[in-house]
C-alpha cells in the first residue's frame, strides 16, 4: 500500500462520514496530495473524480499531452487521458452518475465549477476542504521532514545574508539574490522573496522596490518556497550599520513576544491562545496597534493553509500540526519589524524547524 492509497482510503472514510458521494479535486495542493500529481492551472481540465463507494477505483482525467507528466500508481488511481476534441466535463459527469453530493476542490476554476453544476444539476456542491482538510492539517514523519529540509535550506540563506552588504544596493537586487539563492539551495519554486527597508517595511507585504539601501535603516527579507513539495517561510531582520536605541528597544520586544508565541505551542493549546501569547508581549510594551496581523499560518504544501494562529481559532493543537510564529511591529512613517520560523507541535513541545540565528544581525 502506497502513501495515495492509504490517503485516498482515509478521504473515502470521511466522505462516507460526511455523505459526499464524490470528491472532485483539480488544481490546488489537495490533488498532488492524494496522487502525487499537481495540475497545470490551464483551461484544459484535469481532474480527479473519487466515489465513496469502495468499488469505484479512483480515476485521474488528464488532457492527453499532460499524460506524461503523471506518474503511475496504478493501486491508488486509474489515468483516463482526453483528447483535443473530447468533453472532459461530459466524463466527469459520467463518472458522477447518480450521485447526489460533490465535493469540489476550493480552487477549481470557477468556469469548470459552473460547467460541472450545469450537467449535474440535481447534485449538492460542497467544499472539497471539509474532506480534505482534516487530513492534510495532521503532517506525517515525511511531510514533516520535508518542512524541515526546506527549513533548513532557507536557514542557511539567512545566515549567509549576514556577511552580505545591502548598504547601496536596492531592494530589488536583494530580491533576486534571494531567488536565485532558494533555487540553487534545491527549491523548485521561490513562492515570494519581500525585502522591505527602512520605512518601506511598515507595510508588512511589501512589493521590492528600486529604493536604495542606506546605513542606519533595518532590512526585512521574509522569504519561501517550494522543495520536494512543501514550503519553507522565514522573516529575519538585518540593520545596516548600528540602528538607533528605540529601534533596537522594539526589536527586543519583537525577539520576546515570538518566543513567547513559540513556547505557548504545546499539544492542546487552542491556537487563538498562541495569537494572544505572543500578541500580549507587544501590547504591554505599548505597540499593540502596530501589531496588524495574526501571529501566523498553517504551512505544508501550500505556502498559507490550516490551522491559523489568530483570535476567534479555537482548534487545539495535536502533534503533526506545522504553523509560522511571525509577530510584527510596524510604524508608519519609520520601520517595521517581523521575525518568522515554522513551528511543529509534537509530544515533546513545540519544535522550531528554522534555526538560523534570531538576533538582529548587524551587516554592511
Ligand atoms: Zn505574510
Ligand atoms: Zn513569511
Ligand atoms: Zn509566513
Amino acid at each position: 500500500m502506497t502513501v495515495y492509497t492509504d490517503r485516498l482510503g482515509r478521504a473515502r472514510e470521511r466522505m462516507r462520514e460526511l455523505g459526499v458521494d464524490v470528491l472532485l479535486l483539480s488544481t490546488g495542493a489537495d490533488l498532488p496530495y492524494f496522487t502525487g500529481y499537481e495540475a497545470m492551472p490551464l483551461e484544459r481540465l484535469t481532474m480527479l473524480v473519487v466515489r465513496a463507494d469502495r468499488e469505484a477505483e479512483p480515476v485521474l482525467i488528464v488532457p492527453r499531452l499532460e499524460a506524461p507528466r503523471v506518474v503511475e500508481h496504478p493501486d491508488a488511481f486509474a489515468i483516463r487521458p482526453w483528447d483535443e476534441t473530447d468533453d472532459p466535463i461530459a466524463v466527469v459527469a459520467e463518472l458522477a452518475r447518480g450521485v447526489r453530493a460533490a465535493a469540489i476542490g476550493d480552487q477549481t476554476w470557477a468556469r469548470f465549477v459552473l460547467a460541472l453544476q450545469a450537467v449535474l444539476p440535481a447534485v449538492e456542491f460542497r467544499r472539497a476542504t471539509d474532506v480534505t482538510g482534516p487530513l492534510r492539517i495532521v503532517k506525517d514523519a515525511a511531510e514533516i521532514d520535508a518542512l524541515r529540509a526546506a527549513a533548513t535550506a532557507v536557514d542557511d540563506i539567512a545566515v549567509v545574508m549576514r556577511d552580505r552588504g545591502f548598504a547601496g544596493r536596492r531592494e530589488i537586487d536583494v530580491h533576486r539574490e534571494l531567488v536565485e539563492r532558494m533555487l540553487d539551495a534545491g527549491h523548485q519554486r521561490a513562492n515570494f522573496a519581500i525585502v522591505a527597508t527602512g520605512s518601506n517595511a511598515a507595510s508588512p507585504h511589501h512589493d521590492p522596490s528600486t529604493r536604495i539601501i542606506e546605513r542606519g535603516e533595518l532590512v526585512l527579507c521574509d522569504f519561501g518556497g517550494t522543495m520536494n513539495g512543501y514550503c519553507s517561510d522565514i522573516t529575519r531582520m538585518y540593520s545596516v550599520g548600528e540602528s538607533a536605541p528605540d529601534v533596537r528597544d522594539a526589536y527586543d520586544v519583537l525577539v520576546a513576544a515570538q518566543e513567547a508565541g513559540v513556547r505557548s505551542a504545546t499539544v492542546g493549546t487552542r491556537c487563538e491562545a498562541v495569537d494572544a501569547a505572543a500578541r500580549r508581549v507587544i501590547a504591554d510594551a505599548g505597540y499593540g496597534d502596530a501589531f496588524v496581523h495574526r501571529t501566523g499560518h498553517g504551512i505544508g504544501a501550500e505556502a498559507h493553509e490550516d490551522p491559523y494562529v489568530v483570535a476567534g481559532n479555537d482548534t487545539p493543537l495535536v502533534p503533526g500540526h506545522a504553523f509560522s510564529v511571525e509577530p510584527g511591529i510596524y510604524l508608519a512613517g519609520r520601520f517595521g519589524m517581523r521575525l518568522e520560523d515554522i513551528v511543529v507541535a509534537t509530544a515533546a513541545g513545540p519544535e522550531r524547524l528554522n534555526r538560523a540565528p534570531r538576533d538582529l544581525a548587524v551587516v554592511d
